[in-house]
Parts: structure tokens; sequence; C-alpha cells
């Protein structure tokens, strides 16, 4: 993460200096995990900035906020109006978005029904999420820790009181010397990575597990589905076992900021021959081409930024 001080953020309706965009430790949403996010690649492409998916990201935003109970007094359209105008006062040639509605201060309580809801979003320059090991594949350990099941809290919803979740498991995966964890459902089936979604590639088919086995429904995912059926590649949202993911021929995790990384070693076994496998390659140059708006069929999922 590259921040410069230069930068403008957007908070509760006005673009304010980068180190003014600050908080007291007695907010609400730091004490009690109240706080729902969002993160939005946006790419260079055709000498512009384009935000990708931003208003999928910005509906998953409000969902959330609708699930939780947080009046945030802003629209998909006046986020995504904001988001343009922080981009366009920021100037970065590629950026991260990162939205974040929180509880605010003055409750001493996890009583979350009078602390009002603020409205923050800043833009960053962010590289390769896994550095180099993104382009030769990474290794993953399996989490002591399950996903936490839906009668808990909402594993659909971009919480950061799911983060602690995925933290421990994280933490897990730095100790045994791998790139990212694999955590479970409840149940035991392959839920997702620590904030990537999952697929695994069988006899030329692809397989991901579906949104009731406690993943984040990803946007990045949801692409994944969508460019597949649009080229006759077989997709299948279906639960997958801890043996399935060993046995597959290719894996692979995709989010936002890690767009698709190969994996190439799960909990010390090889996956396939050890190297980024063929479908996987493909996706990953198609998913590129097309955030870089050289795709045309995939033009709508651009938002640019004039
Ligand atoms: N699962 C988790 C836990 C995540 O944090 C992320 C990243 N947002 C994803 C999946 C992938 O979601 P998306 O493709 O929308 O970034």
């Amino acid at each position: 993460m590259k921040i410069i001080p230069q930068l403008k953020v957007w908070m509760d309706g006005a673009y304010i200096d980068w180190d003014d965009a600050n908080i007291h430790v007695m907010t609400h949403g730091l004490h009690y995990g109240t706080a729902i996010f969002e993160g939005i690649r946006c790419y260079a492409s055709e000498g512009r900035l384009a935000a990708f998916r931003m208003n999928d990201h910005y509906k998953r935003l409000t969902d959330g906020a609708r699930v939780y109970r947080m009046k945030m007094g802003y629209g998909i359209g006046d986020l995504c109006d904001a988001t343009k105008g922080l981009l366009k006062a920021n100037g970065l040639k590629e950026s991260y978005v990162r939205p974040i509605v929180f509880t605010g201060y003055g409750e001493i309580s996890p009583d979350m029904a009078d602390a009002g809801v603020s409205v923050a979003i800043c833009s960053l320059e962010l590289g390769e999420y896994f550095g180099a090991r993104a382009q030769e594949g990474i290794t993953c350990v399996s989490s002591s820790w399950k996903r936490m099941a839906p009668e808990y809290l909402s594993p659909h919803v971009k919480s950061s009181a799911n983060y602690l979740n995925s933290a421990m498991a994280k933490l897990e995966a730095r100790d045994a010397g791998a790139s990212e964890c694999i955590l479970y459902s409840h149940d035991g089936h392959v839920a997702e990575a620590s904030s990537a979604n999952i697929f695994l590639v069988r006899d030329g088919e692809l397989i991901t597990p579906p949104t009731e086995d406690g993943i984040l429904p990803g946007i990045t995912r949801d692409s994944i589905l969508e460019m597949a059926c649009r080229r006759g590649i077989v997709c299948h949202e279906k639960s997958i076992l801890r043996d399935e993911l060993y046995l597959a021929d290719e894996v692979f995790l995709c989010g936002t900021a890690s767009e698709i990384t190969p994996v190439i070693g799960i909990d010390r076994r090889v996956i396939g021959k050890g190297a980024p496998g063929p479908l996987t390659c493909i996706m990953r140059e198609w998913y590129s081409r097309i955030t870089r708006g050289l795709d045309g069929e995939f033009r709508d999922w651009l938002d640019f930024v004039e």
C-alpha cells in the first residue's frame, strides 16, 4: 500500500485532506466491529481511469448496511459520484478504493441504535496483492479456524467483524510459510481464502463453492462465472470437500485485490503439475484484458472517470 499524504479522502459528504481523515479512539465501530467496507480496483483504460464494477460493489455495501441496520443516508448513485469525484481529485493512474461505513462516536455499549453512522472513501495505490508470486503461483494451508456460520454473523456481508476470522487464519498461513489460508465451513466444506474466493478446475470444468457454504459473494467470482458462461466453459457452484482440492487439476483464488492468483500447493500437496494450470492462465490473462478495457464485450463493467 502506497500512501501519498497529498491525497484527498471523502468523509461524510466532504473531500478533506488525508491527514485530517481521523476518528476518535472511542468510535463505536472500532470497539465493536460495527463497520462494513468495500474494495474496488480502478484500472488505466484508454488513457483514463476506470472503476471495475463499482455499482456492484456499492450494491453489496448498501445490502450489508441493510442487513446490519446501519442507516448511512447515501444511495449507490451518491457513493459512485463521490468516488468518481475522489478519483478525479487524487489523479492516480491506477487505484484501489476503500469505502467504509461505521458506527460513530458517543456510545459505550454494543447498543448501536444512537451511535450514528459515518461513511468514508479513500483511494490509494496498490500493486499486486501477492507480489511476484502471483505469476508463479502461491501455496496455501488449511486453517484451523472455521469460517463463521450464517447463524453467528452474515458471511455474505463484508463486515469488519468477519475479518478477525480472516486475520487469524492468515497468521496461521504466515506461520506455516504459506501465502494464504483456506477456511472451511462449519460442516467441513471448502469456503474461501482470507480475502479471496476459490475455484478449482477438474476435467476442464470450473467448480466453486456455493454462497450457502459461508463465502463472501465476490464480485470477481461472479465475473469469472459470467466470463465462463459466455465462452461455454462449464461451471458448477457446488460444495467442495478438502480432498477434492488436493486432487484438482488446477486451483486459483480470485478477488478484487488478488485478481486471479494460481495456487500450486495446498497443505504440502502439489496441485496439478505444480505450476499455474492452462485454464487458470487463460482466465487470468482474460480478466486482466477486461479490467483494462481491452475486451469490448465486457465494457459495461467499467465506470470511466471523466
Ligand atoms: N472473500 C473474502 C473474505 C474477501 O475479503 C474478498 C475480497 N473482497 C473476497 C472473497 C472476494 O471478493 P471480491 O471479488 O468482491 O473482491
